[in-house]
Formats: C-alpha cells, sequence, structure tokens
C-alpha cells in the first residue's frame, strides 16, 4: 500500500529556509543523498523521499518546527532509531514530506533509584536506557532485537513489545509520563513520576501507539525494577505448540511471577539460522519445534539453575518435551536468544519473505498455527512458512519465505493476499493484525476492516482534535 499525502504540498524554498534555521545547517540534511538513511527503512520495502530532515537538539527547536510546519501544511515524520516493521517512520514517495529525526536528543535526564523511574529524552537509544539502569542495580526491562539502535520515542511511539512483555508488558505499561509536542508547536509536559494519578482522561495512554500522528514525544519518565538476582535459559527441543504451552504453564506454577521470557519456533527456524550464521544447534538432535525459556528472579545468583532443571525434569516425565540444553554460561545464554533474535535477519538469505504480527488468546496459538499452515499449503504449497515468537504472548509472527528458486518479486507480488489468509484467520479467531509493530503505512487500508464505525468515528476525531492540519505522519495508521 503507498501512503500519500496528496492534500499536503512540498514545502517552499522559503519555508525549507525558516525550517533549516531552528536547528541550523549543520543540523539539517537537505541534500536528496545524503539523506538515503533517513527515507529507506531496513527491509527496503517502503522507499521514500523527503524535502528536508532536521535533527533538532531540544524540544524548544521540536516546538519551533512544528509552528512553522503547522502555519505552512508541510507534513512531518517523526523518526527516532528507524527500526519500525511497517513504514511508519520513513516519508512517502512524494518528496513533499520532512522527517524531524529525534536522534540528537539522546540525555538521560534524571535516575531515581528510589522511586526506580528514570527520565530520559526520547532519542536515548534503548541499550542506553538499560545501561542507565544497570548502573544503579535496577532493571528497564524493555527487550527487544533492535535495541541497539531504537529509541524510546519509537518505542514509545509503537507501544513496542519484545521478549520480556510477558513479565513485565508492552511500552506503554512502562511508561508513567511524557513530554509532547503538539501538531501546532504547543509542549504538553506531563513527565508525570507518579506511580497513581488518576486525575481524568489518560493523555499519556492516547499519544503511546500513536506512531507520531497526534504529536511528537520528546522526553519520558519510565519505570525501572528491582535487579533480578538470577536468571536460567534453556533450550527446549518440542514436538508442538500444545505441548509449549503445557511447559509454560507448568513454568509458571512452579515460579509465581518467574517467566520473563517464552519463545517458540519452527525447525525451519533452526535450519536457516545454522545455515547463515555462526551458531549452532546445542541439542544432540533436530526437532519439529523449538522454545526458548528464560527465568529469573531469585535470591542469589546459582538459585534458578535447579529450579529449571526441575521443571524440565518433570515435563521431560510427562512427555511435554523431548530435549532441553541449559546456558551454563553468559556466552551460551547469548547464543540461545541469537538464534530467536536473528531469525527475521537472516530470513532475508532465503529469497523473498512476507511478515506478520499476528496475536491470538494464548491458548489459541496452536489452533492460529495449524490453521495458518493448512491455508497456505492450499495457497502456496511450495513456501517456506515460519511462525515463530512470543507464544507465551499469544503473538506470532507468522512468516512466509518464497519457495527455493521461486521468482522473489512474482512471490512479493502476493504480499497483500498472503497476508490476508493469515490476518483473515486471527481476525476469525478474534485477534489482531497488529500485536507489536503498530499500522505504520503497510496496514492502514486494513483500519475499517478491523474497527467498527464507532471507532474509526472516534480516532478521526481524535486525528482531527490533534492534528487538525494533518501535518503529522501524514497517510500513516489511519486512511488519509
Ligand atoms: C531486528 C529487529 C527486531 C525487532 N524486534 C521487535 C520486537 O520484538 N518487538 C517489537 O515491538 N518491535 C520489534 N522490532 C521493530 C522496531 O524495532 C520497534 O517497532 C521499535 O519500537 C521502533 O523504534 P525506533 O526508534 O526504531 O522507531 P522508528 O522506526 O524511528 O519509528 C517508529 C514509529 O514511531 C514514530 N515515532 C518515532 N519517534 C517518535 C517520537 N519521538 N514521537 C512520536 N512518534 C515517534 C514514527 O513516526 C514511526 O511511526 C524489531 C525490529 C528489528 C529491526
Amino acid at each position: 500500500m503507498d501512503a500519500t499525502s496528496p492534500k499536503l504540498a512540498a514545502p517552499s524554498a522559503e519555508t525549507i529556509d525558516r525550517l533549516v534555521a531552528v536547528v541550523g545547517e549543520k543540523y539539517a540534511v537537505r541534500d536528496a543523498q545524503e539523506m538515503e538513511n533517513y527515507v529507506t527503512e531496513w527491509r527496503d520495502r517502503w522507499p521514500g523521499r523527503a524535502s528536508l530532515v532536521l535533527r533538532p537538539g531540544s524540544t524548544q527547536e521540536v516546538s519551533e518546527i512544528l509552528k512553522i510546519a503547522n502555519e505552512t501544511q508541510t507534513g512531518v515524520v517523526p523518526q527516532s532509531g528507524n527500526t519500525g516493521a511497517v513504514g511508519g517512520q520513513v516519508p512517502s514517495p512524494s518528496g513533499n514530506e520532512i522527517v524531524v529525526s529525534l536522534e540528537r536528543m539522546n540525555k538521560i535526564l534524571r535516575v531515581e533509584a528510589l522511586d526506580n523511574t528514570i527520565a530520559v529524552e526520547a532519542g536515548c537509544i534503548l541499550q542506553s536506557v538499560q545501561e542507565a539502569a544497570e548502573e544503579v542495580d535496577r532493571l528497564f526491562p524493555l527487550r527487544i532485537g533492535s535495541q541497539g539502535s531504537c529509541q524510546i520515542g519509537g518505542n514509545l511511539g509503537t507501544n513496542a513489545g519484545g521478549i520480556a512483555t510477558l513479565a513485565y508488558g508492552n511500552a506503554r505499561d512502562l511508561a508513567l509520563g511524557l513530554e509532547v509536542v503538539m501538531a501546532d508547536g504547543r509542549i504538553w509536559n506531563g513527565m508525570n513520576r507518579l506511580r497513581k494519578n488518576n486525575t481524568g482522561y489518560d493523555l499519556r495512554d492516547i499519544f503511546i501507539g500513536s506512531e507520531g500522528t497526534l504529536g511528537i514525544i520528546t522526553g519520558a519518565v519510565l519505570k525501572l525494577y528491582p535487579n533480578p538476582r538470577d536468571r536460567a535459559v534453556a533450550l527446549v527441543g518440542i514436538s508442538a505448540p500444545e505441548p509449549a504451552l503445557e511447559l509454560l504453564a507448568l513454568a509458571q506454577g512452579k515460579t509465581g511471577n518467574g517467566v520473563v521470557g517464552f519463545e517458540i519456533f519452527p525447525h525451519y527456524g533452526m535450519e536457516i539460522v545454522e545455515r547463515h550464521t555462526e551458531l549452532r544447534n546445542p541439542l544432540g538432535s533436530y526437532f519439529p519445534w523449538y522454545v526458548i525459556v528464560e527465568i529469573a528472579g531469585g535470591a542469589a545468583p546459582g538459585d534458578l539453575m535447579p529450579v529449571l532443571t526441575s521443571i524440565l525434569e518433570e515435563a521431560f516425565e510427562a512427555d511435554l518435551i523431548s530435549d532441553a540444553a541449559l546456558a551454563s554460561s553468559e556466552a551460551q545464554y547469548q547464543m540461545f536468544w541469537s538464534m530467536r533474535e536473528r531469525m527475521s535477519e537472516v530470513q532475508k538469505f532465503e529469497g523473498g519473505s512476507i511478515k506478520l504480527d499476528t496475536s491470538v488468546p494464548v491458548s489459541q496459538v496452536p489452533e492460529l498455527i495449524e490453521r495458518g499452515l493448512e491455508a497456505l499449503k492450499e495457497a502456496v504449497p511450495d513456501a517456506r512458512p515460519l511462525p515463530y515468537g512470543h507464544i507465551g504472548d499469544g503473538n506470532i509472527h507468522f512468516n512466509i519465505s518464497q519457495p527455493e528458486g521461486a521468482d522473489t518479486d512474482a512471490f512479493m507480488a502476493r504480499w497483500d493476499e498472503l497476508t490476508g489468509i493469515i490476518n483473515n484467520i486471527a481476525i476469525d479467531m478474534s485477534g489482531s493484525i497488529s500485536a507489536e509493530h503498530g499500522i505504520g503505512q503497510s496496514k492502514t487500508y486494513m483500519m475499517p476492516k478491523v474497527k467498527s464505525p464507532l471507532e474509526m468515528e472516534l480516532l478521526l476525531g481524535l486525528k482531527d482534535l490533534f492534528d487538525p492540519n494533518g501535518i503529522l505522519n501524514p497517510g500513516k495508521v489511519l486512511p488519509s
């Protein structure tokens, strides 16, 4: 789907000069070639063009930029780490919009260990926030494969999930307050540090997950957690998704809230990770499915290895699992998780791949996978499905690699048809077509299908209220 913004024209030369003057020539990119990194995204799926890229250094500068953009009706695409998976962070091919990158606004503002809070600028890289928490022996639990480059503004903009959502929730659950620049340049200071604050409607939650269409997030107060004293991880060979869910229930029953990560991938995932990386299956044999389970907590290092061992032994006795390897060192811990985190990346080397982000109630994941595999077999018998991911949250990335040797362009041309097959199954099961990535420009056309007329009316009304000129991320989330 193409995200065009027909209502908004390109900024005039005079407007461009006014916008550049806000940040200074040094922090503006006018040259099309130099803009390349800001207008293309990692999947190469939504090529865009921009009139200008601006890299403001303060909230005040973001405010000045939006005042001018609103007055001149210039489309603005907010961008953080540019790792988004649905093309929300890149401009349309029209070349009419400007990109506002938050990358220079990367300061940790305040860490309050006793409050368990950290205040940051929106351009902070996620990993820097995790490290700042670690320095005061706290945990910031948002964990995603892109954490070395994605930024807090983008994480909140998309309401990111990841591999620890099971225990700690998604980005929305980890934010206490926000600072946001409105479309007309006014600044909302909502940097709330309170755990409890029921004073009317919650504006924070309206901005989180709005993908840059209602305001630009410039700062956030985030929740920290006590650092678990120990963690234990295992890679498990398993016959099917059903017993995986039984293993999850067993592990949760034995540890209380101790299961922090629980991910699944099929044999095809193991095959391509081994084919394209240095990572190797630590189990003696190969199995139809694999699960990575991580538990955390305990009072001291070493506490949890016996706990996880006894969970796995019980699962083995009950015929739930076929084999398991426990990580016995930090290197092995990293290796197990790398297998999971590199799954999307290695799919690239297998030719064209179609990506999905469906969710259903946790107990219904096996049905989603079974129905999806059956339907795909009928549509593209030789396609190589890769349904993997956050089974503990009911969120499966039902990715599909092209048949070996097939024409990549012809396969990719079937994106809407094949994603439609899986998404329709998820919808039929009262699930979601976007569990954690958002709508961006890739699923905008599906909004009227997944939202009722009443919801659409309210969402369009909100957009109109927050951004009456439609300058913020035009063509994203809601059909224009
Ligand atoms: C290897 C890899 C693994 C990934 N794994 C996961 C995963 O497990 N879970 C998951 O949820 N996602 C995952 N993603 C997708 C992506 O990393 C997340 O969506 C992330 O939250 C995007 O952050 P970003 O800083 O890159 O934002 P961007 O890509 O720059 O922007 C994303 C969206 O947010 C908007 N936005 C950006 N900054 C702001 C701001 N300051 N204010 C308002 N809106 C803003 C943009 O306009 C855009 O719509 C993965 C991506 C990769 C490459």
